[in-house]
């Protein structure tokens, strides 16, 4: 089981002010009306001007050493040095826990507006700091010391699959020649912070698909817990947002056409800590393919999106089609469509296309 943390719900209970001032005490930034200046608490640097942040977004930018930025969550995460996912753990341990244990207290983290006095900040950070919040077995994904050595140019990446050498490249997959992957095109899969995970292998041969399927993952491997593609898309999904596909070569291949943000939750059913990654972003279109595994699952992934808040767009492909079979031109217009003229939802059909409005 994954430790439950809900990103969007800490986020709109703990403003950044409260992250600030009472999580950490940091007493060394100036107020200037919904503003923070100072130096920067990430890098811990001099420069009187380096750091800012807007209270009012949530969000906040180092100008100098580190460079780093984001909101609340992104704060903790920097400065610990800690995976966005242990950020959310501290401060729901610290802000949202506590009410229960501590009724007395005055602050109301649901109330990120409300102004908190920094100098009566109490070193309560030390007995969080002391007693972690994860007592719950977490799933996790061990970190792999080994690479494997593959060869990119093989023709089902160049040829059956159509990609360039440069997209072959930048994903880093490639044939095995060697090991329990042997004989498959090998796909490095990493974690939310960039870390290599495993290697899923894609099965070529077809009698041996016929006997294992298409794809080979690594025994204890927590697929549920990773999408494919979300370390390299996390900066931007914020700020533009993401499209979410079933697979990795979907991903690949919209990748090369321009369409970067893009990532997979590795089949159709979107998992509830795959939405919870998805909270991060201003907004995600469900891009699945269209046969009833990918129309189930893509009902089901707008139902967990929307009820974490988080606005999505759903495309309907037509009977049979991958979104990797489309035309760029189609792909891009949908996207663009979709974003610009909010809407919620578009169905493709044979001959017409059918749109709805979102709200
Ligand atoms: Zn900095």
């Amino acid at each position: 089981m994954t430790s439950w943390v809900n990103f969007a719900e800490i986020r709109q209970k703990v403003s950044l002010e409260q992250v600030i001032t009472n999580f950490y005490g940091i007493t060394t930034l100036k107020r200037d009306g919904t503003k923070m200046i100072g130096p920067c608490p990430v890098h811990q640097g001099d420069n009187p001007r380096a750091f800012h942040a807007d209270l009012e977004k949530n969000a906040w930018h180092c100008f100098s050493k580190c460079g780093k930025g984001g909101n609340q969550l992104d704060f903790v995460a920097a400065k610990e040095g800690i995976s966005i996912r242990e950020a959310a753990l501290k401060l729901q341990a610290f802000f949202l826990k506590e009410k229960e244990s501590a009724p007395s207290d005055s602050h109301s983290p649901s109330r990120p507006g409300k102004k908190i006095p920094t100098t009566e900040t109490e070193p309560r950070i030390e007995t969080v700091e002391s007693s972690p919040p994860e007592t719950k077995k977490v799933a996790r994904n061990p970190i792999l010391k080994l690479e494997l050595q593959l060869k990119s140019d093989h023709p089902h990446l160049l040829q059956d699959r159509g990609l360039d050498q440069s997209t072959v490249e930048h994903f880093g997959v490639g044939y095995c020649s060697r090991g329990i992957l042997r004989g498959t095109i090998a796909i490095p899969i990493h974690d939310e912070d960039g870390n290599l995970v495993a290697y899923v292998g894609r099965n070529l041969k077809p009698q041996v698909i016929r006997e294992q399927g298409k794809y080979k993952l690594p025994k204890g491997f927590h697929k549920d817990i990773v999408l494919f593609n979300f370390h390299r898309t996390k900066e931007v999904l914020r700020k533009d947002g993401v499209i979410l596909l079933e697979g990795f070569f979907a991903v690949m291949k919209l990748h090369a056409i321009g369409l970067e943000n893009v990532v997979a939750c590795m089949g159709s059913d979107l998992s509830d800590a795959q939405a919870e990654l998805l909270t991060y972003a201003k907004e995600v279109i469900v891009l699945f393919d269209g046969d009833d595994a990918g129309r189930n699952g893509s009902v089901s992934a707008m139902k967990k999106l929307e009820e974490r808040n988080v606005i999505a767009r759903v495309a309907h492909l037509p009977e049979g089609t991958k979104p990797d079979d489309l035309s760029p031109r189609l792909l891009r217009w949908l996207v663009n469509g979709l974003q610009g003229l909010d809407l919620a939802e578009v169905r493709f059909e044979t001959g017409k296309t059918e749109v709805g409005r979102h709200g």
